[in-house]
């Protein structure tokens, strides 16, 4: 296992649609242990391939009670509404309320290549949406209007700084 680093805005790999996990194999299942220890490490309750610099449909989540590895994933069906404040790793955290359905259901495979299906409310719910979405090469900020999106990157470009 092994912390890998974290991907930031704006690298392309971040706005790219990633490719279909198509090998389930024990290089897959070495993959997702890093992304959970990288996760970890930094106090995400999620985390996406792309974060890592690799272009592949799959995230890791331990948030809210879910814990998983999604392979592949959908958002199949959504209803209701949320509004909460939503961060990424790869903005380094900075918050941003995000209205969001209440209630996801994801359909995704396991490391074993199988197909399942997962229901999730509030947190989890938004994290299985922020996630995919990074699948998709989609962050959060996206959904945000011009000026809160160019507020957030502000930020994030002044705190990389006092690093
Ligand atoms: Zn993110």
């Amino acid at each position: 296992m092994a912390i890998r680093p974290i991907t930031e805005y704006p690298e392309g790999v971040l706005a790219k649609v990633g490719k279909p996990v198509t090998e389930f194999d024990e290089k897959l299942k070495e993959l997702c242990d890093d992304m959970f220890e990288t996760m970890y490490n930094d106090e995400g309750v999620g985390l996406a391939a792309p974060q890592i610099g690799i272009n592949l449909r799959l995230f890791v989540m331990d948030c809210d009670g879910v814990k998983l590895v999604a392979a592949n994933p959908e958002i199949i069906e959504t209803s209701g509404e949320q509004s909460g404040p939503e961060g990424c790793l790869s903005l380094e955290k900075i918050p941003a309320v995000l209205p969001r359905p209440n209630f996801a259901k994801l359909r995704a495979q396991d490391l074993e290549g199988k197909w399942f299906e997962k229901e999730a409310e509030g947190y989890a719910a938004r994290c299985f949406l922020h996630e995919t979405d990074h699948c998709d090469g989609k962050l959060f900020i996206d959904h945000l209007p011009k000026m809160r999106r160019e507020m957030i990157i502000k930020k994030f470009k002044k705190e990389k700084k006092l690093r």
